[in-house]
């Protein structure tokens, strides 16, 4: 009865408060729903075989890890994403970052989850850590997208957020204009981490995409030089592995 009662709630809510589908950006028909069942067969779930440390997709069956992982240790113990990075989730992260489309943080929370239960039991996370903006990019946009999608997943796991152990120190440049090795350079002394007592074992950091991975790397890395014992990630999406 209860549960009846609060679908109602949420129908009428609905109502008043249309949702946007991330996938075709039109209102979502069915109330109460975050995406159209139709657009929902387009999404570009990541399928097995992954990379068992980054989630990346695999092209053969006999691989464990991906090029990247096989060449370079990870200052991160593991990650997962839903989805790959490909041209429909790039315009919906887009959107979602920059068109206004902040409800979006809601379907991808409830997607990671569906995808990544399993590994966050495993993990027992004792915090989620939002990837911080740095203030000044922050105020430009208004808010950070990582942080929105770590409350979603907050709300729905009872995991607690941390928005101020992790601080962006440098503005730095946008990493997908640099390769390899100026990504990290452009990344050193990025992050620092609040003063004091540190109480968590295990952490979990949150970030919309994971490509080459010295983003999480560089935070991770920070965060264990400040007696964090493991970190992992989880992100909307991953790039494309080999
Ligand atoms: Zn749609
Ligand atoms: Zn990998």
């Amino acid at each position: 009865m209860i549960r009846n009662k609060n679908k109602k709630k949420m129908d009428f809510i609905g109502l008043l408060f249309p949702k946007r589908c991330p996938v075709c950006h039109e209102t979502v028909e069915d109330v109460g729903e975050l995406v159209c069942d139709i657009c929902r067969t387009r999404l570009p779930y990541v399928q097995q075989p992954s990379c068992r440390k980054c989630g990346k997709p695999l092209l053969s069956e006999e691989r464990e890890y991906c090029g990247d992982c096989t060449r370079k240790r990870h200052y991160f113990k593991q990650g997962k994403a839903p989805f790959f990075y490909d041209e429909l989730m790039r315009i919906s992260i887009a959107r979602f970052k920059y068109g206004g489309r902040r409800e979006y943080a809601a379907f991808y929370a409830e997607e990671i989850l569906r995808r990544c239960a399993k590994e966050m039991l495993f993990w027992k996370g004792d915090v989620l850590i939002p990837i911080p903006l740095h203030p000044s990019r922050k105020k430009v946009r208004g808010f950070n997208q990582a942080e929105l999608l770590a409350k979603e997943i907050s709300k729905r796991t009872g995991i607690p957020v941390d928005r101020t152990l992790l601080k962006r120190t440098r503005k730095t440049h946008v990493q997908k204009d640099l390769d390899d090795q100026e990504r990290l350079t452009n990344l050193k002394n990025a992050f620092s981490v609040r003063k004091g007592n540190i109480p968590y074992k295990n952490v979990i950091l949150i970030d919309d995409i994971y490509t080459t991975g010295s983003t999480i790397d560089e935070a991770a890395r920070v965060l264990r030089e400040n007696a964090v014992q493991t970190v992992y990630f989880l992100s909307i999406c991953v790039g494309r592995g080999c």
